[in-house]
Order: structure tokens, then C-alpha cells, then sequence
């Protein structure tokens, strides 16, 4: 785990895209990121838990954040320049995108892997991460210093028995995180991959159904690596895999 204590006000002044932000790493990433400062931008799917985690943002005197509601299974490129445009209306640009929202998918043989249930990972988790990041790209450029932060995963490095789907769509991200790197590198856009480990949600409870929830981190506890790569402290670090435990 990263060494580094984020100063109060790191993210003062900044805004943030945090995809997934109504449950699990996403939430804990909004209110860390607001906590530091950030004006945070919610997108996610079910607008209720979005609501939430705005509400606890605006009750702890936070800066005010903004709301997306987007189910990333359907949106069109359309979606993401129609958002990018109301982003650079409303705040002229974009300082930090986390690439946050996953889908599992099935776990099992590679011979049973059903086509649409790869094709809706691959969607969620991969082409919606390129349509966004590429409506962005202008928008994060006008930033003084911008960072781009991917979710991966052990299986996005390693790959393993039975998780063919979702090992697939992070070694892509992985692959689209290198790419970019290298082809922002010595500008004002970093681009690097976390690992969040083993963490308490319900998607590792959905993957690991006999492990005791008590036993892992818990998001919060895995903020460091994310506010690190967020702030400004980060200036330079690019193409970096990243573990967060
Ligand atoms: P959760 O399942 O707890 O949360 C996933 C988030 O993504 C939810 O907010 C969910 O929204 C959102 N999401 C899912 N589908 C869509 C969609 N179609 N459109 C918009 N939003 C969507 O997962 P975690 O917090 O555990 O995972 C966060 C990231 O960390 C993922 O990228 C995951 O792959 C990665 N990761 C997690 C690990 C762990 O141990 N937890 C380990 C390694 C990697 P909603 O609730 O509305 O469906």
C-alpha cells in the first residue's frame, strides 16, 4: 500500500468524473474526492443511490456536486459528447475522470461463456470507457493538469480460470490505459491503472459467495492510492499500473 497522506484541500478546486458512484469503491471515491475538495460529477445507473451519496456530500459541506444519471449499457457517443459539452458549459473543463463502473459478468468455462452476457461486459466495461474518454479528451486538455484513472483488477494482469469475461475486458483497459499514456506523455494528462484488491462490495460478494464480507478492506479504507493519483501530487506519473492494498 502507497505511503502518502493527502493534504485536506488537494482536489480544492477541481472537478471530478467518478463513473459508478452510487455503490462500493465509486461511492467511497466521490466522498473521498469531495472530502479533498473536488466538485464531484455522480454518473451512474440508478439514480437513487445517486441521490444518496449526494445528499451525504451536501450534508457534510462538501462542494455541491453535479448528478449523471447514465446506464453505460445503452448510452451512444452522442450521450457522452452531449455530456462533455454540458461539462465544459458548466465548469470549462475537466481536471480528473475514474473510470469506476464494472460489470462482473459470468463466471465459468470458457466453453459456456454466452455471447450476449460477454458482449453486455465488454460494453459496460470497456467500449463505454472509450466513447467516454474520447468525448472527454478535449474537455480534460483545457485542465491545468488532468488525470485519468482506470479500474483494473488481479484478473486485468493475470489471467484465471473460469473469469474469461471480465479478465478480457480488463486487460483491454489495462491495454487503453498504456495507449493513452504513451500517447499523452509529456502533457498535462496522466493516465494510470488501480487494482483495488479484494475489497467489501457486492460485487466481490457476488464473485466470492462463501467469503466472510468482515475479512476485506472496506472501500474507504483503500482511498490513498486513488487521491494520490487524482491530485496534483501525481504530476508526471503516467502509464503506471497501480495496487491499492
Ligand atoms: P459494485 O458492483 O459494488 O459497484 C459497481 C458500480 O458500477 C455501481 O455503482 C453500479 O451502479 C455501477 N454500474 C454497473 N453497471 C453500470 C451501468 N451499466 N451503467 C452505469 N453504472 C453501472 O462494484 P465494486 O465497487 O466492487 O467495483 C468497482 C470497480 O472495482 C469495478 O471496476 C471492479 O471491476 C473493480 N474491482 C473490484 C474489486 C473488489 O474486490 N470489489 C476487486 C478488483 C476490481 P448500480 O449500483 O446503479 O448498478
Amino acid at each position: 500500500m502507497l505511503e502518502y497522506q493527502a493534504a485536506k484541500d488537494l482536489l480544492k478546486d477541481k472537478t471530478i468524473l467518478v463513473t459508478g458512484a452510487g455503490d462500493g469503491i465509486g461511492r467511497a471515491a466521490a466522498l473521498a474526492y469531495a472530502e479533498h475538495g473536488a466538485t464531484v460529477i455522480l454518473l451512474g445507473k440508478t439514480v437513487k443511490k445517486l441521490e444518496a451519496v449526494y445528499d451525504e456530500i451536501e450534508q457534510a459541506g462538501y462542494p455541491t456536486p453535479a448528478i449523471v444519471p447514465l446506464d453505460l449499457k445503452g448510452a451512444t457517443e452522442q450521450n457522452y459528447q452531449d455530456m462533455a459539452e454540458t461539462i465544459e458549459q458548466q465548469f470549462g473543463h475537466l481536471d480528473g475522470l475514474l473510470h469506476n463502473a464494472s460489470l462482473l459478468g459470468v463466471l465459468g468455462p470458457f466453453e459456456h461463456i454466452s455471447m450476449d452476457s460477454v458482449k453486455e461486459v465488454l460494453q459496460v466495461n470497456l467500449v463505454a470507457e472509450i466513447m467516454m474518454t474520447k468525448a472527454l479528451l478535449p474537455v480534460m486538455k483545457k485542465a491545468p493538469s488532468a488525470s485519468i484513472l482506470f479500474t483494473s483488477s488481479s484478473v486485468g494482469r493475470q489471467g484465471r480460470a473460469f473469469w474469461g469475461e471480465y479478465a478480457i475486458s480488463k486487460f483491454a483497459t489495462e491495454g487503453m490505459m498504456q495507449s493513452l499514456a504513451h500517447e499523452y506523455e509529456g502533457s498535462n494528462l496522466r493516465v494510470n491503472s488501480i487494482n483495488p484488491g479484494a475489497t467489501r462490495t457486492k460485487m466481490r460478494a457476488n464473485a466470492y459467495p462463501a467469503e466472510n464480507p468482515q475479512d476485506l478492506k472496506t472501500p474507504e479504507a483503500i482511498m490513498t492510492t486513488y487521491l494520490y493519483l487524482m491530485g496534483d501530487d501525481a504530476k508526471g506519473v503516467t502509464g503506471q499500473q497501480f495496487n491499492a492494498q
